[in-house]
């Protein structure tokens, strides 16, 4: 018995809700200067269904920096543009919602 999706009701194996969500979210990531010349990484729009959390501890952890979640927003100390992209990647995003700016 296959399941059946409770928002398209196609069974699961036909259903492409999950697909659509995550082609449907836009991830920026961009730099922001702020006092004192410090750098950090901003990343904006990550699904609320995301675990914002997790991601943000695997990237603290890859990019050994600090970092905070608000709202939907990821703060990274530092300019990690080029390796948070990878890692979101990694993470399963699209390459095509991701846009580095
Ligand atoms: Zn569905």
């Amino acid at each position: 018995m296959v399941g059946v999706c409770n928002q398209c009701g196609l069974p699961q194996d036909l259903c492409v809700c999950e697909t659509i969500a995550r082609e449907q979210q836009k991830i920026t990531v961009l730099v922001e200067k702020r006092k004192f010349g410090k750098k950090y990484t901003i990343i904006i729009g990550i699904n609320k269904e995301a675990n914002i959390d997790d991601i943000l501890r695997m990237l603290k952890t890859k990019l050994a920096c600090g970092g905070t979640a608000k709202n939907d927003q990821l703060e990274l100390q530092g300019d990690h543009k080029a390796r948070a992209k990878s890692i979101l990647l990694e993470l399963g995003f699209p390459d095509e919602t991701i846009e580095v700016q």
